[in-house]
């Protein structure tokens, strides 16, 4: 899996790619590290702009990788200062994302490690499962703790979605360090390019 193109830049639903490809979708808190994740995944290409300006983004980003899957990089949610109607605006724009396009075919949620899961991260777990769409979480940024501290992590994780197996359904990541890249490589590959 090494070629992945820029597509498109979605700032409403009808501006999203009109083929089947199949869509992994990537979605989590505002700067949680999903573009990292877009190129630690490609290195050394960089086809992804990280931010240290959370909660700019608004629009769906497309990825074509191999010309076989679109990885889908939808705005994050629940930076503060965005707005009050935060919650609001997300649960409306996941709720018309994934009602429009029938190519979902696997969502991928990014949790910092270092934090607890928020209620916007229990809300889109919800979410996902009432549409019965295979999940994957990836706990990002691995590298700023320490071993104990993961240890940690992957217990409140476990806690609150007790469906979570960690080398299953559930990654350790780090886009410094690219903890995680060899299992996601290969997942990717055997769900889109076998
Ligand atoms: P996005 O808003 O979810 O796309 O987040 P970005 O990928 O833009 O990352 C937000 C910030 O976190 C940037 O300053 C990144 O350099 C940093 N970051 C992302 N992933 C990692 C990681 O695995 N380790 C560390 N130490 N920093 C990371």
């Amino acid at each position: 899996m090494k070629k992945i193109e820029f597509v498109a830049s979605a700032f409403n639903m009808n501006e999203i790619p009109k083929d089947d490809l199949p869509c992994a979708v990537l979605c989590g808190r505002s700067n949680v590290g999903k573009s990292s994740f877009i190129n630690a995944l490609f290195s050394p290409l960089k086809v992804a702009r990280t931010s240290s300006t959370p909660g700019k983004t608004r629009s769906i980003n497309y990825y074509l990788v191999e010309r076989k899957f679109y990885l889908v990089d939808l705005p994050g949610f629940g930076y503060a200062k965005v707005s009050k109607s935060e919650k609001n605006y997300w649960e409306l724009l996941i709720t018309n994302y994934f009602d429009t396009n029938n190519n979902i075919s696997t969502v991928f949620h990014l949790i910092d490690a270092r934090h607890k899961p928020q209620p916007l991260d229990l809300m889109l777990n919800e979410f996902v499962r009432s549409r019965e769409l295979p999940y994957f979480l990836i706990l990002s940024k691995t590298d700023k703790l320490k071993q104990s501290e993961i240890a940690g992590a992957k217990k409140d994780v476990i806690e609150v979605f007790p469906e979570i197996i960690f080398g299953t359904n559930a990654f350790l990541f780090s886009a410094v360090k690219h903890t995680g890249k060899k299992e996601i490589i290969k997942l990717l590959s055997s769900l889109y390019l076998s």
